[in-house]
């Protein structure tokens, strides 16, 4: 295969005139330096303010503010740009993802940003187990296409469902199995990249022969490059060898270890000391990789000890067994397994008293292979009877053990299970909104596995020393020596800011001592390169620099890492002249530390939000998934929000260009706040700010309309079908997009004269007498149920019924949602409160509240408690459910005989259920009802509530719905189902023959060209 874009059809929506953003804001940096480039390059070129101040930040602590940036479509526009600033003296700075923890993402330079356009598989070659990518191809999306050949690139970076080949070479990257694949150098075969002064040139295998004879000192860029290699490997082999520490992980510094280990065989390969090279050498435009088989299958054990250091101490034997990888967690990760409710299946595997644990997994021939391995490291680390199966008889015996009790996992599911374990305790540790954070700065060290027992001992002592011990979690790679420890720190404290020197400075004194490396996989960047000199000791360090003005004799490529002048306590992303000002006090409740500044700062810049649906799954960030642009991800609002109430943007965040381009085209679909590992809930963020503007400028007509849905809805109901003859007339959507902003392509929701209460009072109420009763439940129908979706109103109390249950409905209609998505905060507050005025009594004599619609079931369990506060509004949000989640959670359905329709469906769960982790009981309920389902993992549908309805929001919010429908039409289902309205309605415009509901898979045509809600197929399998 050949020449494929992770991002084919990207940047539809931008074609659409209505469209009234353009992803930057008016004041642009420099000027003439934006036009002189422009005429230089095909790529785009921002150096607006909000562009600059997005790529100010990386996933580490520090934030430098870039010149501009240029998104190359070419080796050529690379080349242009490098030159252009190489005769300006302008500093670059080439950029994949900003995943990095260090800071050698951000800089005062131009960033190059690969990941827009130069993200193309050039070629894969199978049977030579190569691959020619561009620089901006994410890891997981190279793997997917690998895997069909049975090849994968074999480095594993936690961040691969987002971070790109050009980063993973810059940083020389690793993952938990490095030691079975080693660093991205060993996989380096040849670049392509732009030098310092824009020549283009291509750097792989080379005799060192060939390369003395072409080296010259006064020769061109490249042939002083050469010359700096020949010195580097005659004269400083030795003192290389000496100072560079044995380990499998070491990525501090440049990579000379390796270019003297491959002198000895007389032949170098250039490309390789581009490896780890942080963007200060060259610009990587084109690289070939070397790839590798995936295993056949895998085989995992846990191990448990007393103490962390038990279980370091360890290693050293666990590695006898030859595993491909030995990840640690420690008794913060354990405890916090323990007390959160998603670890519950393997928090009650854990033993008692497992204060540390080893996860040891194996790479195997066969499930047999596996279970041999397992069984050969459980019987000679924990006992002979820690396994059932049969140990091969030479695996390795050592006599002192250290654990105490072992578990081991073969099927897919179970493995998962224990990595899930290993990968708990991130989120957690860094969901904190206090200004103590966990930073990366000496979280990466890498040390002799047989060390590590007194590396711990000594680290653990001085964070007690220095009173940061509480929370510094010791997880990672153990096998390869690998600890991260991340102490909390306020940067903004002057006190705090010392300490982190002063810990830095007393735990890379452990690490020389102990042989070593600073960086294990994070690399240098501004939180290690002032150490590189004391590791390496100042002949190496002196080697660095001479590399580095051969390659940049002006030092421009990212000046300042690997063996330039960063300083750790300069450019922090907080410091003591860090202030925040939102401008606006806050309306809603904001229960966490430091309120919503704690929620404004919490980002962390890992990019989890740039994920895409296939690599990265779940909701977060539909918007990114669609356009592709950094300030669509949930990190470039947060990024902006922040620095707009901080003073960085000049905006205030309520200006009408700051609500259009970072604001407004969040769809509010809560991803985040699932999603994201900091759980950052944008779209709380952006009631606030949606509210905070109301309240200076003013609402739009259409925002009211939309909010106020429940108050018109009677009026169309009344006058259907008057009202939708006139809504369906041809022209009325060109009206109702010149007058009111809605898409004339939206058809508007249709009225039913007979809402679902005049139905249910005609009927004579509920079918099932409250005495004979199994439960009583008040079933709260929202407006769009109530007046336009009644067939879903009507099957929700005939499935309610059909379970036994005494069914009566609210006087009400409006959740509040409708007037909380378009940031009427104190409207709908009020709205919540009479809601809860006339529930709280009923929930208090023992009723149940249902909702069939999910966004309006969310905003009782959820959003509610934002807006109020006490036992009432508790009660009531604690004993409200989705309709099939009632069913599902009380097995309400146990007695019912269903007859099963034989039909596969395929499920996309509304997005506000998901962030609340509700939207998986309808699966259930249908299944048991007899329905093949198959559960996309699908993201948010596009619509939004009214986000897909408004002109200027459309042509995003098809590119979206563009998604799911590829997602449904992968899956081998013949039909689909949603709960949500607006998921129906994306659903239904697109027309997928998989979409509509067929007469014979509900039995009845359904009056309306949409899918059937999960509880409408329920109703179909009643017993009549
Ligand atoms: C949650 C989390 C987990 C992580 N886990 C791991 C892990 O397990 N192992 C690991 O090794 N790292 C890990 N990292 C760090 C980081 O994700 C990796 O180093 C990753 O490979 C960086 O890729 P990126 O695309 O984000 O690169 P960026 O951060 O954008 O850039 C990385 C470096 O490469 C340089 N660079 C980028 N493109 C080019 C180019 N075209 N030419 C020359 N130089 C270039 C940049 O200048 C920069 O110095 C983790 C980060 C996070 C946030
Ligand atoms: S919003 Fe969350 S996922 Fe995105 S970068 Fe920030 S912390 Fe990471
Ligand atoms: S609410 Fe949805 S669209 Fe908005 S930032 Fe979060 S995930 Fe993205």
């Amino acid at each position: 295969m050949s020449n494929q874009s992770a991002h084919p059809g990207v940047s539809v929506e931008r074609s659409d005139e209505r469209s009234n953003y353009d992803y930057t804001s008016e004041a642009i940096e420099q000027p003439t330096l934006v036009s002189e480039l422009r005429e230089r390059v095909d790529g785009d070129v921002r150096f607006d303010t909000y562009t600059r101040q997005m790529y100010a930040t990386d996933a580490s602590a520090y934030e430098a503010t870039p010149i501009g940036v240029v998104f190359p479509i070419s080796t050529a526009d690379t080349a242009a740009v490098v030159s252009y600033c190489a005769d300006r003296g302008i500093a670059v700075l080439p950029r994949g993802a900003g995943t990095s923890l260090a800071g050698q993402a951000v800089n005062e330079a131009v960033v190059l940003d690969f990941t827009r356009y130069m993200d193309t598989i050039v070629s894969v070659d199978a049977p030579a187990r190569r691959a020619r990518v561009q620089p901006g191809v994410v890891l997981a999306e190279l793997n997917d296409t690998l895997a069909s050949d049975g090849l994968k690139f074999a480095p594993d970076p936690a961040a691969g469902d987002r971070s790109v080949i050009g980063g993973a070479i810059g940083n020389n990257s690793t993952g938990a199995h490095s030691l079975k694949y080693g660093k991205t150098d060993a996989y380096v075969e040849e670049c392509e990249a732009v030098l310092a002064d824009g020549t283009v040139t291509t750097l792989g295998e080379t005799d060192l022969s060939d390369l003395r004879e072409q080296a010259d000192r006064d020769g061109t860029l490249l042939q002083r490059v050469y010359a700096q290699v020949i010195r580097i490997v005659d004269d400083g082999s030795n003192e290389i060898r000496d100072q560079f520490p044995d380990l499998k992980r070491n990525v501090s510094g440049y990579n000379l270890d390796v270019l003297v280990e491959e002198a000895e065989t007389g032949t170098i390969n250039l490309a390789r000391l581009l490896a780890g090279s942080e963007g200060t050498l060259a610009v990587i435009t084109e690289a070939a990789v070397s790839l590798e088989p995936l295993p056949e299958t895998k085989a995992v054990s846990l191990l448990f000890y007393d103490s962390v250091l038990d279980a370091v101490t360890d290693v050293q034997y666990v590695l006898e067994h030859d595993p491909a990888a030995v990840e640690l967690i420690d008794d913060v990760l354990i405890g916090l397994a323990r007390d959160t409710a998603d670890f519950e299946a393997i928090a009650s595997l854990l033993p008692d008293g497992a204060q540390a644990g080893l996860l040891v997994e194996f790479y195997a021939e066969d499930a047999s292979h596996g279970r041999s391995q397992t069984a050969g490291l459980l019987t000679d680390r924990v006992s002979d009877d820690a396994t059932s199966t049969d140990p091969p008889s030479d695996h390795p015996e050592t006599e002192q053990t250290y654990s105490f009790a072992g578990l081991e996992a073969h099927s897919e599911s179970d493995r998962e299970q224990f990595w899930k374990l290993r990968k708990s305790g991130l989120p957690i540790l860094l969901s904190r909104t206090s200004d103590e954070k966990h930073i990366s700065f000496i979280e990466d060290c890498a040390i002799p596995p047989e060390h590590l027992p007194e590396f711990v001992d000594r680290f653990q002592s001085l964070l007690v020393e220095k009173n940061r011990a509480v929370d510094a979690a010791f997880y990672a790679h153990a096998g390869p020596g690998v600890l991260h420890v991340r102490p909390l720190v306020n940067t903004k404290a002057v006190a705090d800011r010392q300490d982190m020197v002063d810990i830095a400075d007393a735990v890379t004194d452990i690490v020389v001592e102990l042989g070593g490396s600073v960086s294990g996989e994070h690399g240098d960047g501004h939180a290690r390169t002032q150490w590189n000199r004391k590791l390496y000791g100042d002949d190496v360090w002196s080697m660095f620099r001479n590399l580095k003005t051969a390659f940049d004799p002006d030092w421009l490529l990212n000046p300042g890492n690997v063996c330039g002048d960063h300083d750790m306590t300069e450019n922090l992303r907080y410091d003591d002249e860090y202030v925040y000002d939102a401008g606006f006090e806050p309306s809603l409740n904001w229960e966490n530390e430091n309120g919503m500044q704690g929620m404004v700062e919490l980002c962390h810049g890992c990019g989890g939000c740039r994920g895409s649906q296939e690599a990265s799954g779940g909701v977060m960030c539909p918007t990114y998934r669609a356009a592709n642009e950094e300030i669509t991800t949930t990190r470039g609002r947060a990024n902006l929000l922040r620095q707009a109430m901080s003073g960085d943007v000049p905006d205030d965040p309520t200006d009408d260009e700051f609500a259009e381009e970072v604001l407004d085209l969040c769809i509010g679909c809560k991803g985040c706040a699932r999603d994201c590992p900091s759980e950052v809930d944008m779209a709380k963020l952006k009631t606030e700010v949606m509210h905070a503007r109301h309240q200076e400028h003013g609402a739009t007509f259409r925002d009211k309309l939309f909010a106020n849905f429940d108050t018109l809805a009677p009026f169309g109901s009344t006058l259907a079908p008057l009202s939708n003859l006139a809504l369906s007339i041809p022209g009325a959507g060109t009206v109702a997009e010149m007058t009111l902003g809605i898409a004339r392509e939206r058809t508007l929701p249709s009225f039913r004269r007979e809402t679902v209460q005049d139905w249910f009072e005609t009927r004579g109420g509920s079918h099932i007498s409250k005495d004979d009763a199994e439960r009583r439940a008040i079933f709260f129908v929202d407006s769009y149920t109530n007046y336009c979706h009644t067939d879903v109103g009507k099957a929700t109390i005939r499935v309610l019924e059909a379970t036994g249950t005494h069914v009566q409905l609210a006087e009400r209609t409006d959740s509040g949602r409708p007037a909380l998505s378009k940031g009427f905060i104190e409207q709908s507050r009020e709205t919540v409160e009479s809601n809860v005025e006339e529930l709280y009594p009923r929930v208090r004599d023992g009723w149940d509240v249902v909702l069939a619609e999910p966004s309006d079931a969310v905003m009782f369990q959820s959003d509610a408690l934002d807006l109020l506060s006490g036992d009432a509004v508790e009660s009531v949000a604690t004993n409200t459910y989705g309709v099939c989640e009632y069913v599902d959670t009380f097995r309400l359905d146990e007695n019912i005989d269903w007859e099963p329709v034989a039909a596969s469906i395929a499920y996309h769960g509304h997005c506000h259920q998901k962030a609340i982790k509700k939207d998986h009981h309808a699966v259930s309920v249908l299944r048991r009802a007899g329905y093949n389902v198959d559960p996309l993992d699908s993201g948010c549908c596009g619509m939004a509530g009214s986000f897909g309805y408004e002109a200027e929001h459309y042509s995003l919010s098809k590119s979206i719905g563009n998604i799911l429908f590829e997602q449904i039409e992968e899956s081998g289902a013949t039909a689909v189902t949603a709960p949500g309205t607006s998921c129906r309605t994306q659903l239904s415009e697109e027309r997928l023959e998989t979409v509509t509901a067929k007469s014979s898979l509900t039995g009845t045509e359904l009056d309306r060209d949409e899918p059937p809600t999960p509880v409408e197929l329920l109703d179909h399998c009643l017993p009549r």
